[in-house]
């Protein structure tokens, strides 16, 4: 399989019906990055910086600076999706130790990611520095974690627009144009876009968050794993209402989820109108060779079907209906 994949590397990521799919790695080291834009990806659409900071001395604004100088270097020229600090709940920083987290009865719902930022400014205004600076340097995006509401999004505006203007003073320079993301996995964010239409540049929906909060259960607990289902109706038809309502507001939306790298749910999240994925270096040709193996439109006209029809008896599951509506 490995071998047959092989050929794939110079080809572009387009449908049978030749609808250009962007392809893009979920990566932190610069080697994968490589590999992966080897392999046809055309950029980094999630970095997620925590990694610097789950062991050994949190890096400072300089070091920051170094890794993500790295990693642009890696990617000559192509973008890379930075994610803002995402620690709490399972990603634990042993050298960050706030005493919010570790009195926490339930991380999953508690102070992570973007939560954590707000309240630690400090901290959180070092990478705001860090990436600004990076952006001087090639193509940068910010990515935000765990938006809940669009107030959120605003704050970390004004900061980064804080941040601005004490790097113009200090004579440093950035990208005033540096789009600014946000992360879809707050099941509330999901079904308001509409308000967070004005404040985010584009989106990124982490269906690993996203479905662990929609079906109430924890991403890491084997014992309720059954219940986490990428195919469960509720979550098909919230990832099918998102990308609806992001492709009316204007507002490119990729998903960066684990599910995203999947070959099993590639024809599901075209059917639903996926333009954009973000996946491990290792799926990137995997995934790019489902996505040559398939008619978007023929796909679409089958998940309209399936939502006319109900579930067809013949195929248990919608990906087995999608599978055999492609042969
Ligand atoms: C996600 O939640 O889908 C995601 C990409 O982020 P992480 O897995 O790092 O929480
Ligand atoms: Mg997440």
């Amino acid at each position: 399989f490995r071998q047959a994949l092989d050929t794939l590397r110079a080809s572009p990521a387009a449908s049978i019906d030749h609808c250009e799919i962007a392809l893009l790695a979920n990566a932190e080291r610069p080697d994968d990055m490589r590999q992966a834009l080897q392999d046809g990806a055309c950029g980094v659409g999630l970095y997620r910086s925590e990694f610097l900071f789950m062991s050994g001395e949190p890096p400072d604004e300089e070091q920051q600076l170094a890794y993500y100088t790295e990693a642009i270097e890696a990617l000559g020229g192509a973008p890379l999706t930075i994610r803002t600090l995402d620690i709490g709940a399972d990603k634990t920083a042993h050298l960050l130790d706030f005493q919010a987290l570790r009195s926490n009865p339930n991380p999953a719902l508690g102070l992570r990611a973007v939560r954590l930022c707000l309240r630690e400014v400090e901290l959180f205004k070092i990478q705001l520095r860090a990436i600004l600076r990076a952006s001087a340097r090639g193509p940068v995006r910010m990515l935000v974690p765990m938006l809940t509401t669009a107030k959120e999004a605003r704050a970390v505006r004004a900061l980064l627009d804080e941040t601005r203007s004490e790097l113009e003073r200090a004579g440093q320079a950035y990208d005033a144009g540096m789009p600014m993301g946000g992360m879809i996995e707050v099941p509330a964010a999901a079904l308001s876009l509409e308000s967070f239409a004005g404040e985010l540049d584009f989106l990124s929906i982490g269906t690993n968050d996203l479905i662990q909060y929609m079906v109430a259960a924890d991403r890491v607990d084997e014992h309720v794993a059954h219940l986490y289902d990428p195919q469960h109706p509720g979550v098909i038809h919230l990832l099918g209402h998102v990308f609806e309502t992001a492709h009316r507001l204007d507002l490119p939306v990729a998903v960066c989820g684990e599910i995203a790298g999947d070959r099993r749910y590639t024809r599901l999240l075209l059917a639903l109108g996926l333009t954009e994925f973000s996946v491990q270096p290792r799926a990137v040709l995997e995934v790019k060779k489902v996505i040559n193996e398939t008619d978007v439109g023929r796909m679409r006209g089958a998940m309209a079907r399936w939502r006319e029809q109900g579930e067809d008896p013949r195929f248990p599951t919608l990906v087995q209906y999608l599978d055999h509506a492609q042969l």
